[in-house]
């Protein structure tokens, strides 16, 4: 039975990303999608909030799960029985950032291979960073991000707003 792994930020998920796991999981018997607790980047949801929108977002995948972890993601892969990491790419930029980490990856463990997916058309162009900016200033999110996730961003960011208020009116 081949389990992959398609890891990484997923913060918030969007259309792509549903898109390669989709894709993956017509390859391989199992797919976990992975959310990385602590990556290097400034994180706009949580752990358990970007697993839950994940979560949400591929509940019709039969053979697709979701977890979260921590630490290298090669003793993450090994641990749920995984011998494949799956990637999506978009444009050069991320073939070389995708190139590095899988020799990195290669190297502390030779049994896991990395498959990379090209993205489909229609989201080469989209990456979450950008589409959570968009949503923020009040654009469209129609088919770059599943609704109840654009519903979860304008959420967070009321709440944040409040929360902000809250603390200047402490401070006051
Ligand atoms: P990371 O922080 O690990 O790059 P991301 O959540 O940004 O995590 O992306 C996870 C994976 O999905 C990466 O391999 C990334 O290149 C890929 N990906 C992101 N957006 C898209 C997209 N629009 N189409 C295809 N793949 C994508």
């Amino acid at each position: 039975m081949a389990t992959a792994i398609y890891p990484g930020s997923f913060d918030p998920i969007t259309c792509g990303h549903i898109d390669i796991a989709r894709r993956a999981a017509r390859m391989f018997d199992r797919l976990i999608v992975t959310v990385y607790d602590t990556p290097s980047k400034h994180l706009f949801f949580s752990t358990a909030e970007r697993v839950e929108l994940a979560r949400r977002a591929l509940e019709g995948i039969e053979n697709c799960e979701v977890a979260s972890y921590a630490g290298l993601t090669v003793h993450h892969a090994r641990s749920v029985g995984a011998s494949v990491m799956v990637r999506g790419l978009r444009a050069l930029s991320d073939f070389e950032v995708e190139m590095q980490m899988s020799h990195f990856n290669r190297k502390m463990d030779p049994d896991l291979d990395v498959v990379c997916l090209l993205t489909s058309l229609e989201y080469g162009f989209l990456s979450a960073s950008m589409v959570k900016e968009i949503v923020r200033l009040g654009g469209p999110s129609e088919g770059l991000i599943p609704d109840f996730v654009a519903a979860a961003i304008h959420e967070k960011v009321a709440r944040t707003a409040g929360h902000r208020s809250n603390e200047q009116a402490k401070e006051g």
